[in-house]
């Protein structure tokens, strides 16, 4: 889970978070501004196609021809680039990335095609704080990227104009409108975009809380169970096996009872960690309730499943925790059932955890400290706990 706490405290001034967060936020800043980027791009398709009209009719000097067709050709060719992808439901993703690559180009195109065609201050003034206020606001792009498109547009207008020998206080009177325009809108930009970078910072702040148990800092219960229900769903659709796991302490009572509910809650944080750290990133972690674990995995076989269920119960004894009230072998220790099956219509999540539930019984009573895991076995079985429904309450 992403650490939004952490990077709340180290503040969002500079627009941009640490990588894994910032993908994220990019992905949702996409979603939230994609209707608004796609009239944008329309848009600029509509500019072009009107500022060719204008060329053709003969609007600019004769010398100039070559360069303004060269403009008008790369406007167009970035607008319809942009549109394609702020339209596509697969290359959306990468809408951000081009469009931040394209439109610095696309801007000093329009410029230059703007100095050229316009023969009064006024109306070309006008059409660059359009197109500005549209690039910090309309394009989707992000104030970072928006910035060296920003930079070539008043750069490659000053420099056009000046190339097209518009008379000095025209050009300056427009340049420096357009630099107000664009000091203004970055400013209300900067301030737009932190506001939302911390909304999104806290937003997933309580999304992580509400999913995460306090004490082992593992998933909760109820992520647990949604994710299970989720997973379920789309392992029976694709056939493929998901396992599940549950994880008890053993002699946790009597842990507790003689070392203090304090140490308890020590001990279960440690046992938490090594399961964390057994089980990887691919597999969900979350406790289920008490001193009892559960782990969520899906695509792996059984082999592989009880391989991990193996390696958690070593790494728990591993630790070393003296318990002089368990008395096999006097450590903290954990049993483990599983079950590793396809979801088939006629099973229900909720059998698949009583399947393990039941074999966690079975290591308990074999011994404990052990795994016990049934799959192969239980692949006909729709009878008894496992029958659709079964332990639901
Ligand atoms: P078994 O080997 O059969 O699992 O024995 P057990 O003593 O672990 O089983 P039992 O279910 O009787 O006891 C579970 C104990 O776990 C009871 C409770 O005091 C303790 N426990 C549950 N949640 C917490 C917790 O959050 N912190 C602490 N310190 N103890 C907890
Ligand atoms: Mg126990
Ligand atoms: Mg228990």
């Amino acid at each position: 889970m992403a650490d939004y706490t952490q990077q709340l405290r180290e503040g969002v001034a500079w627009l941009r978070f640490r990588p894994a967060i910032e993908a994220e936020f990019r992905r949702s800043h996409l979603i939230r501004v994609r209707a608004q980027a796609r009239f944008w791009q329309v848009f600029q398709i509509v500019v072009g196609l009107i500022a060719s009209n204008a060329v053709l009719r003969g609007g600019s000097a004769e010398n100039h021809l070559p360069l303004l067709f060269a403009c008008l050709a790369a406007h167009l060719l970035v607008s319809a680039v942009l549109t394609g992808l702020a339209f596509s439901s697969s290359y959306l993703g990468s809408y951000l990335r081009v469009a931040a690559v394209l439109t610095p180009l696309r801007a000093t195109a329009f410029a230059i095609i703007v100095a050229d065609l316009v023969d009064t201050a006024g109306s070309g003034t006008a059409a660059m704080t359009i197109n500005m206020f549209g690039l910090m606001f309309f394009s989707g792009l992000l104030l970072r990227q928006a910035m060296p498109a920003a930079i070539a547009m008043i750069a490659a207008f000053l420099a056009a104009l000046t190339a097209f020998e518009v008379p000095a206080p025209v050009a300056a009177y427009s340049v420096s409108s357009l630099l107000v325009v664009f000091g203004l809108s970055a400013f209300v930009a900067w301030d737009t975009q932190r506001a939302s970078r911390i909304a999104f910072l806290e937003h997933g702040v309580t999304r992580s809380d509400a999913s995460r148990d306090a004490l082992t800092g593992l998933a909760n219960r109820r992520h647990f169970d949604a994710r299970l229900e989720a997973m379920w769903r789309i392992a029976g659709n694709k056939q493929a096996r998901l396992a599940v796991m549950l994880v008890d302490v053993d002699h946790f009572k009597a842990y507790n009872d003689r070392y203090g509910h304090q140490a308890g809650d020590e001990a279960l944080r440690a046992v938490a960690r090594a399961i964390e750290a057994e089980a990887g990133r691919r597999v969900l972690a979350a406790r289920f309730g008490g001193e009892e674990m559960a782990l969520l995995a899906a695509g792996v076989t059984e082999h592989e499943a009880e391989a991990l269920a193996g390696r958690i119960r070593r790494a728990v004894e591993a630790l070393d925790i003296p318990h002089e009230g368990a008395p096999e072998i006097g450590r903290v220790t954990v049993s483990i059932g599983g079950a590793c099956i396809v979801p088939l219509p006629e099973r229900s999540a909720s059998g698949a955890l009583q399947l393990a539930d039941q074999n966690l019984y079975a290591a308990k009573r074999q011994g404990r400290n052990r795994v016990v895991f049934h799959g192969e076995e239980y692949a006909h079985v729709q009878t008894g706990s496992f029958r659709h429904g079964a332990g639901q309450s």
